[in-house]
């Protein structure tokens, strides 16, 4: 079980919704900071440990200081997401790029910052080097296990994933690295997402921990770290309960002893991307019942919609709502909450059991620190809204709401005409 807790007191968050307008994102830093701490704590067995944050998880630069500065790395894909965790001020070193489909000028980038290049598929290994004319130092390879592991509902069966490189090529992808000129290795894989069963993520361990093995007697490379990618999921229903960094380190750290140390391995650094597990929980989405409805079903239509929260209506995720000022009131009916955008999937809950809503009702959902904002788009022209930072200090704008001069900016009116091409 999971307690649903709220950022501030009910009646504080009310009045700071009313002030600051709706709809908007805020998130508990404090919360986030401890919990960035209490991973680096739980594994601080493991000499470097390092969490690179998932940037698409909340790519808030506010956000990437703050767990850059509990010691966390960032973990980009594209372009922009290496922009932001420099503008965060976090070192090259600190940054593993573990793009797939990669641009040309996505690798010259990653390799001019200094960020770890984790390659997606043995023929990167031309590109990045016809790019930036030769491997860098450091280099890590994606592994995707295949029919060996079964994958979870929304990252997929591996088999069908498009990610990583294969079991027969990994070693010939090291050779070729080592080769070129890589002096160090990494190892990284990806096969979970938003997964509660910590066998799962344990299973991970023992996989690349027999692959650092296997390496080693196939080629003689060493391997120094590897990377368990993100995936540990968080609880979105109150019966859920979480992972515990604690636990899980515990039953990761004596299998190390066996096969790492035990087998002569050692040392080897671990590592992980976590995003959703770090930010998710300390994120709620805050709007406004603008109507409540009777037709065939009961509907409360909120300010907020799917371009703000697209996870209900894309993957039919379940995020709690709590409705402030009626927290003791009971549950007894049951609506649809629902956006405005003209897709009858916009929708945040189906068949919710709520206090009896009424107009002007103020209502957190929870559990949107992660893939919340990040996921938003602007269909039906609905502008992007505010981001806000609770921190020792006070509530922190750390977005704007987008305004229509932001949202009309990219537009051409007049259009301009493509002289070179007539
Ligand atoms: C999405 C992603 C992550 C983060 O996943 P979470 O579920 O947020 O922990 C980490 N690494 C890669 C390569 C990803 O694509």
């Amino acid at each position: 079980m999971t307690e649903k807790k709220l950022p501030l007191n009910e009646d504080k968050l009310r009045e700071f919704a009313l002030y600051a307008g709706t709809p908007f994102h805020i998130y508990d830093g404090r919360a986030i900071r401890e919990n960035a701490v209490s991973m680096m704590n739980a594994f601080s067995w493991s000499e470097g440990f390092i969490n690179y944050f998932a940037v698409k998880a909340l790519p808030n630069i506010a956000i990437l200081r703050l767990l850059g500065e509990a010691g966390f790395g960032a973990d980009c894909s594209s372009l922009p997401e290496l922009k932001l965790a420099a503008a965060a001020g976090i070192p090259g070193e600190r940054i593993m790029f573990s793009s797939n489909d990669t641009a040309d000028e996505e690798f010259r980038e990653a390799f001019q910052m200094g960020a770890i290049i984790n390659l997606d598929d043995i023929s990167h290994i031309d590109d990045v080097i016809r790019v930036c004319g030769s491997l860098p130092e450091t280099l890590s390879f994606r592994y995707n296990p295949g029919p060996e592991r079964t994958g979870n509902a929304i990252i997929g069966n591996p088999v069908e994933a498009k990610y990583g490189v294969t079991h027969d090529q990994l070693c010939e992808c090291y050779r070729k690295a080592a080769e070129h000129g890589v002096k160090h290795f990494m190892l990284h894989t990806m096969v979970a997402s938003n997964e509660l069963n910590e066998d799962y993520i344990v299973e991970t361990a023992r996989m690349l921990f027999a692959l650092v093995g296997e390496i080693r007697r196939e080629t003689g490379i060493i391997i120094e770290q590897v990377d368990l990618g993100g995936g540990i999921g968080i609880p979105y229903r109150p019966e859920e309960t979480a992972i515990s960094f604690h636990h899980l380190s515990a039953r990761i750290k004596d299998m190390y002893s066996e096969m790492i140390e035990g087998k002569g391995l050692s040392p080897l650094r671990l590592s992980f991307e976590c995003g959703r597990c770090i930010t998710g929980p300390h994120g709620w989405l805050i709007a406004k019942v603008l109507h409540v409805a009777h037709k065939y079903k009961d509907y409360a239509g909120l300010d907020a919609c799917m371009a703000d929260l697209m996870r209900p209506a894309l993957y039919g995720a379940y995020h709690h709502i709590t409705v402030l000022g009626k927290e003791s009131a009971a549950t007894r009916h049951l609506y649809d909450v629902t956006g405005s955008l003209c897709e009858n999937n916009d929708k945040f809950a189906i068949d919710r059991a709520l206090p009896e809503l009424e107009q002007g009702d103020i209502l957190a959902i929870h559990d949107t620190g992660a893939h919340g904002h990040s996921m938003g788009f602007n269909y039906n022209a609905k502008l992007r809204h505010a981001e806000y930072l609770i921190t020792d200090d006070g509530i922190y704008c750390i977005r704007r709401a987008e305004t229509y001069e932001d949202y009309i900016r990219t537009m051409m009116d007049p259009p301009v005409l493509r002289a070179e091409w007539q």
